[in-house]
């Protein structure tokens, strides 16, 4: 097993570099755990106040660099990764709302409990259309996989203006404004209704939407 002996080798490294350095110095009235590790990755040494257990890693960036060369078992993770977000599934969005929003340079400070409170709804919060999460079920994300949407886009990810909504409603809203997707659903619906029935349901319609429909279209 090459993978464990060199997870070993470079745990082991660290831990005699921490035992061999280990010191303590004393700041004003509070004792300080100062430790020097040579990195288990870059090889550099890295002096830090020890708090919990030893490091290994002179960096974040390094401890996440060494798993992806040498422990990482690709397969074994992402299944984890699965079944992780198949049960937390809006600590996923957070994440990839966070990664837009960071792109976007727009500020983020959307809630778990936010995102939760919706999607316990079971229901996209415009269409009402039923949504669930292709996660863990082999399939791909769809139509009616659950998305973050932001109300109004030119303010940031914050729960006031953010909804979950159909990934389908998210897609199409991206390119079009909600009165082309109104005219979209009536003109759709419209199609499939005799006469009569077309008119009842101009009838039912709201001003408001009537209002939005195209020149030149006749309900
Ligand atoms: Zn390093």
């Amino acid at each position: 097993m090459k993978t464990l002996n060199v997870k070993k080798r470079a745990t082991s490294a660290a831990v005699e570099k921490v035992l061999g350095n280990a010191s303590t110095m004393r700041v004003g009235t509070k004792d300080l755990n100062i430790e020097t590790i040579q990195c288990g990755y870059c090889g550099v040494s890295h002096t830090y106040e020890r708090k919990r257990k030893a490091k290994l890693y002179c960096s974040n960036k390094c401890g996440v660099a060494f798993h992806g060369k040498y422990v990482r078992d690709k397969a074994k993770l992402a299944l984890r990764v699965t079944s992780y977000y198949k049960n937390n599934y809006a600590k996923r969005l957070i994440v990839t709302s966070k990664q837009s929003a960071n792109k976007k340079q727009i500020a983020h400070t959307v809630t778990e409990k936010h995102i939760n409170s919706q999607l316990a709804t079971g229901c996209c919060q415009v269409t009402g259309l039923p949504i669930k999460s292709n996660i863990g079920t082999g399939e791909k994300r769809g139509s009616y996989s659950p998305s973050l949407d932001r109300i109004d886009n030119s303010v940031g990810y914050h729960d006031s203006n953010v909804r979950i909504v159909s990934w389908g409603y998210n897609v199409a809203k991206n390119k079009f404004s909600d009165r082309d997707l109104n005219n979209l659903a009536i003109a759709l619906t419209a199609s499939h209704l005799g006469k009569n029935e077309r008119a009842k349901f101009k009838a039912l319609l709201p001003l408001s939407l009537l209002a939005g429909l195209p020149a030149g279209y006749k309900l």
